[in-house]
């Protein structure tokens, strides 16, 4: 029997072991983290990204830790309706739970926590890890699903360039019961009419409301070191005189656990494998958040490559097929992505009126 070795307990490395735990391989989960540090804010997944968590995890009981999102309503930063549309399944999940759920089904010495790669070295066309702590490692496979800035990545495809994207965001997750209530089941995203800044905003659970901003980096700046006030003072400067629900939101809002976000792409996508690695969701291909499709993309990966290795073929011949199922679709996502991000640089009444804040292959 094969070993494999997982780097990152992410969405994809854990969606990974999950797959293979389901399926009797052998494997270990190697996350730089501790268990318990769960950073992060939502995940919206659309109904696709449900389907495959239906196939490892218990779907009813993970619906009573999200929301349903049933309806999008597109605003003018005044407030005024420019369009709604029907949301076909769409959940949104905090990524703290959803790492925690996919944990559980992961015996505990099958993980192990604060163990970082650091070097890979080749012997014999076999990956060679190095951990930080000393200990080296070889595998018959590796799955390098250790996020958007991948060490392993970078060691192997060392020509590749990340470029920063002309957008980044702030979010935020706070309690608030009453705007909860107020917001429904609805997607909430106010467009400046001058383009490039929105805000958006949804319901987490009957207490807690995640918002967040996106703002064009050319027109907009916050220092590289902020403070929860420099994110606060952000937020008063450019929306607080938006319409009441927004200016009540960010002035409502406690800003300790707001976080900004740089957003980086690749600027072409490099190989999914490299002798016996396979890369898997943002390791392999960082998707911009206007997608929605990151964690969906993460899930998929690990479902598709999970099913590869069952039909037990040649190494090569199965990472090829891998990246042959994966890779077209990715670059939609890549192209729908670019598309949304330079609509949301025009001027509103120049923005098509009836764009999802999803890319839909
Ligand atoms: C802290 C954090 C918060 C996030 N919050 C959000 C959010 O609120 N909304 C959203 O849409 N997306 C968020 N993302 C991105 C989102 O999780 C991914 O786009 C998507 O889920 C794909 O996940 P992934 O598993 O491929 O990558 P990631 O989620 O980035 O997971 C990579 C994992 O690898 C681990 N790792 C990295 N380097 C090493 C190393 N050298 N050795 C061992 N382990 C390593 C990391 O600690 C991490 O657990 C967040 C990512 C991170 C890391």
């Amino acid at each position: 029997m094969s070993t494999v070795a997982i780097i990152g307990a992410g969405v994809s490395g854990l969606s990974m072991a999950n797959y293979l735990e389901k399926n009797n391989i052998e494997y270990h989960l190697y996350e730089r983290r501790t268990k318990d540090d769960l950073k992060g804010h939502g995940f919206i997944l659309p109904k696709e990204g449900i389907e495959y968590l239906s196939q490892i995890l218990d779907i009813e009981e993970l619906y009573t830790k999200g929301s349903f999102l049933k309806k999008y309503i597109h605003y003018s930063h005044n407030g005024n309706i420019i369009s709604e549309k029907e949301l076909d399944n769409v959940f949104v999940i905090s990524r703290s739970t959803l790492i925690e759920v996919l944990s559980k089904n992961v015996p505990a010495d099958k993980i192990s926590y604060n163990k970082t790669l650091n070097l890979i070295g080749f012997s014999e066309d076999k990956a060679e890890m190095r951990f930080e702590d000393g200990s080296s490692l070889q595998s018959d496979i590796v799955i390098a699903s250790d996020g958007s800035r991948s060490r392993i990545r970078r060691a192997i495809f060392q020509d590749e360039e990340m470029k920063a994207v002309r957008e980044n965001e702030v979010v935020n997750i706070i309690e608030n019961e009453e705007i909860a209530a107020q917001i429904e089941s609805n997607f909430l995203k106010f467009h400046h009419e001058d383009g490039g800044l929105t805000f958006g905003v949804l319901k987490l659970s009957p207490t807690k409301i995640l918002w967040y901003c996106q703002f064009d980096t050319f027109k907009y700046v916050i220092s590289e070191n902020y403070t929860p006030d420099d994110i606060k003072q952000f937020m008063l400067d450019h929306f607080g005189n938006w319409n009441p629900l927004v200016t009540s939101i960010i002035k409502g809002s406690t800003y300790e656990n707001a976080h900004i976000w740089r957003v980086y792409e690749l600027e072409k996508l490099n190989p999914f494998y490299h002798n016996n690695i396979a890369f898997l969701g943002d390791a392999a291909h960082p998707l911009i958040p206007f997608t929605s499709q990151g964690v969906t993309s993460a899930l998929k990966d690990s479902y598709i490559l999970t099913q590869l290795l069952l039909e037990k073929k040649d190494l090569q011949e199965t990472f090829e097929k891998y990246e042959q199922e994966r890779k077209p679709e990715i670059e939609t996502h890549i192209r729908n992505g670019r598309i949304l991000l330079e609509q949301f640089l025009l001027p509103l009444d120049q923005q098509p009126k009836d764009t999802l804040p999803i890319s839909y292959k």
